[in-house]
């Protein structure tokens, strides 16, 4: 499994006591597959995302990506790993306002240490995967909402990430430009072999799924193994 967690444990301080935001989670998710995780509002679904992005160490529990157990690895060893095996897209594309779309995904090329020409290239690539080619000169501010969220995911895959991980992205989105979003992350994830969990509040785009896990007061099940 490219993403596994076993018994995954996670508690907040909450007041005098703590909060349980994951209870025993286990998952695993498959190289070139799409889970999706849906819940209701305060359920554990981005805690869930944090902690397999490796952001949060668990109480209790593994996290393993691309065979490597993460828990126990340096903040030094962590942050390398997630350089390179790890995409993230949050809710909000938090895009660099001064840079155009091309030096977005640049930049995630020079933070990991690739050298510059390549990165130009690979950037060019990715913008037109996402249908961005005739927009890589643009800052975000000339850009629509759709368009930035494709940004953010194509800097996610920067530096060609095992595991992709995906919080709502469609939530600033109406209901078709969701649906080209959601159409989109799935076909990345076959065309990369990425292994992609997608958090989304919206159950209506989830037809091409691979399984979908529901969460509840941080437990989490399967409820659905779509193909
Ligand atoms: P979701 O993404 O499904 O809305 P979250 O994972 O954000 O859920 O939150 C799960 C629970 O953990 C909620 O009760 C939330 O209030 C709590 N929580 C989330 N982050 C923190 C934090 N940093 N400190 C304390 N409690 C938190
Ligand atoms: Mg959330």
């Amino acid at each position: 499994m490219s993403l596994n967690l076993t018994d995954v444990t996670l508690t907040y301080p909450d007041g005098d006591n703590r909060l349980t935001a994951l209870d025993k989670v286990g998952l695993d998710v498959a190289k070139g597959s799409l889970t999706a995780v849906v819940g209701p509002s305060g359920s554990g679904k981005s805690s869930l995302l944090a902690v397999a992005a490796t952001l949060i160490t668990p109480d209790a529990g593994t996290v393993t990506v691309d065979g490597t157990v993460t828990t126990g690895l340096s903040r030094g060893e962590l942050t390398e790993l997630r350089r390179h095996k790890i995409g993230i897209v949050f809710q909000q594309p938090n895009l660099l306002p001064s840079l155009t779309a091309a030096e977005q995904l640049q930049v995630m090329a020079k933070i990991a240490g690739g050298p510059p020409r390549k990165a130009r290239g690979r950037a060019m690539e990715l913008l037109d995967a996402v249908g961005l080619a005739d927009q890589a000169g643009r800052r975000p501010h000339q850009l629509s909402g759709g368009q930035r969220q494709r940004v953010n995911i194509a800097r996610a895959l920067m530096n060609d990430p095992t595991v992709l991980l995906v919080d709502e992205p469609t939530s600033a989105l109406d209901h078709e430009r969701g649906a080209a979003v959601i159409e989109l992350i799935t076909r990345l994830t076959r065309q990369r072999a990425t292994a992609t969990i997608l958090v989304t509040h919206d159950r209506t785009h989830l037809t091409a799924v691979d399984q979908i896990a529901e969460v509840h007061d941080g437990r989490l099940a399967l409820v659905a193994a779509a193909r």
